[in-house]
């Protein structure tokens, strides 16, 4: 199949992609479509990031404007490819720093890459084990970045979150939220979930496999105080739309937000903790309950700022303290604590959701 492509710009064309395209393989036939896609972006690309910059003002420093120091191209990566823009770069005459305001405005940061793609690496980066974050987006995005590259994307993002969640603290601690004045959420939830729990992450180290001597893994660490939370909501009513996949009654809408907290750091992850439950309607929501794996630090943070929230152990740590308990009682692999465990979890299950069944069948 001939396949013809003209990208036009204002009238002029800018692109012509004439490619003969094979039908046989339907997998095939997807990957070069969207090929074709991206080679439309570019030239697509090319010329807006060209224009977006001629329509930006002149910047000042020390007072004036800068002077302008002509014109040069810039090359960087985009979800299209590689990209190229011709931007005017300007220099203070007094202090004689530079500023390019079109990569202020393209680029993600000072990287060589715009924000989009910088987004979605960041997000996938905060999900997904570091070590397979580059064939990760090159599956996913087609998109080929090096190790290094989002390795200092992560460390930049990361820095600048973390910078804003300390400043949001320590502005709370100047002017603190209360019932009266925290904000309200868009909709207020019949009931809110604030969770407090370490999570382990995936980091760019590695060590040594005890398993497999000579042989190096990914080192793991946990975030403690960890990570965390936060605030999902329950809404009193469904929203009005149906699931489309199953034409039933949309289920019970969850709103969920997280927060992270520093190593040794309870006063401020805590803050940033209520800070978050507030936005997610935590002063207006009718049920609050805190869900934490056990920890004093947990119960600390619920005591100093959530103690209106009734407290809860989470359904994993409490099955956990109940398997230690069973191979402490009657030795570890033995079948008795099995039988023993498994006996006590079933139980606590049948109760829990009984106790659940009779909340949700509440009006
Ligand atoms: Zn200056």
């Amino acid at each position: 199949m001939d396949v013809r492509i003209v990208v036009e710009v204002d009238g002029k064309k800018v692109s012509e992609i004439i490619e003969s395209v094979e039908t046989l393989d339907a997998m095939a036939l997807e990957l070069r479509v969207e090929e074709l896609k991206k080679r439309a972006g570019r030239a697509v690309l090319d010329s807006g990031f060209t224009q977006l910059g001629e329509s930006l003002v002149r910047p000042h420093c020390c007072g004036r404007p800068m002077r302008n120091r002509g014109r040069r191209v810039r090359t960087v990566m985009s979800h299209s490819g590689e990209v190229t823009y011709e931007r005017t770069r300007y220099r203070c005459r007094e202090c004689q720093c530079w500023q390019t305001p079109a990569d202020a405005v393209v680029c993600c940061g000072s990287h060589r890459m715009t924000r989009l793609l910088g987004r979605n690496a960041s997000q996938l980066a905060s999900i997904e084990p570091f070590a397979q974050l580059e064939q990760l987006m090159a599956d996913q995005h087609g998109v080929y970045l090096g190790h290094d590259t989002l390795w200092h994307l992560a460390l930049d993002v990361g820095g600048a979150l973390e910078k804003l969640r300390l400043a949001e603290v320590e502005l709370r601690q100047l002017h603190p939220w209360t019932a009266e004045n925290a904000p309200r959420p868009p909709v207020s939830p019949q009931r809110i979930y604030i969770s407090c729990d370490g999570i382990l992450y995936g980091t760019n180290e590695t060590e040594s496999n005890a398993q497999q001597p000579g042989v190096n893994q990914q080192k793991w660490r946990q975030m403690r105080p960890p990570q965390a939370v936060c605030g999902c909501a329950r809404l009193r009513r469904a929203p009005r739309q149906r699931c489309e996949t199953t034409r039933s009654r949309a289920a019970p809408w969850w709103h969920k937000q997280m927060t992270w907290g520093q190593e040794d750091d309870d006063l401020s992850f805590g803050m940033s903790l209520y800070a978050l439950a507030c936005r997610c309607g935590f002063h207006q929501a009718q049920e609050k309950i805190f869900l934490s794996d056990g920890a004093d630090w947990c119960w600390s943070i619920q005591q100093e700022h959530f103690c209106e929230a009734s407290g809860v152990l989470d359904w994993y740590h409490a099955s956990q303290h109940v398997w230690e308990c069973a191979k402490a009682l009657f030795g570890s692999d033995s079948t008795a604590a099995q039988d023993w465990a498994q006996r006590l979890v079933r139980c606590r299950r049948q109760r829990s959701a009984a106790t659940v069944g009779a909340t949700s069948n509440q009006p």
